[in-house]
């Protein structure tokens, strides 16, 4: 069931007011005006091909989809660009440094986290990266990652990939290679 977190707050974060209403679109404080909409928190990853053409994925450590097929991504910091995003993220998830990015496409998505739905809008690129052995220099995040794999397309199963947004971005880089 879709919970989106806006619409769980019994009281204004603000000023703590019960007066929290729909305010069409978000939500709206009648006492202190305060105004809230739901907008999306974005993330960007990366699709990496390895020399042989096989695509990089990791194998989620956590839910939501855990076990489940991700390219390297993750959440925007605040002050970022997608792009400096999506390095951040293949940096810290798997140790690599991207050489070149290609806007694929975007995909809204409702992501589980404490319960809650946050809508977010997750935006895949294709990436190159300046390893040249993907399998010598992977190096991941335990944290975030329990495996990887390099896949060639034809052996992906679009199930095994954690989201809808992933499979979206997997029909792109798909059209685009
Ligand atoms: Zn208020």
């Amino acid at each position: 069931m879709f919970r989106p977190l806006i619409a769980a707050y019994s009281h204004c974060p603000l000023c703590g007011s019960s007066a929290y209403v729909d305010g069409e679109p978000g939500r709206r404080c009648d006492d202190c005006g305060h105004r809230e909409f739901n907008n999306p928190v974005a993330a960007a990853g990366a699709f990496i091909a390895d020399a042989d053409g096989r695509l990089l994925f990791i194998r989620r450590a956590n839910d939501p989809a855990k076990g489940k097929l991700m390219i390297p991504g993750g959440f925007l910091d605040g002050g970022e660009s997608l792009e400096e995003a999506v390095r951040r993220e293949v940096r810290e998830e798997v140790g690599l440094e991207v050489a070149e990015l290609t806007y694929l496409t975007s995909h809204t998505n409702q992501y589980l986290f404490d319960g809650f739905h946050r809508v977010t809008v997750d935006v895949v690129f294709a990436a190159t990266v300046t390893a040249t052995d993907l399998e010598a220099q992977v190096v991941l995040d335990p944290e975030e990652a329990s495996g990887y794999a390099l896949l060639q397309a034809d052996e992906i199963d679009p199930a095994e990939l954690a989201f809808d947004s992933i499979r979206a971005g997997f029909r792109a880089w798909m059209a685009h290679r």
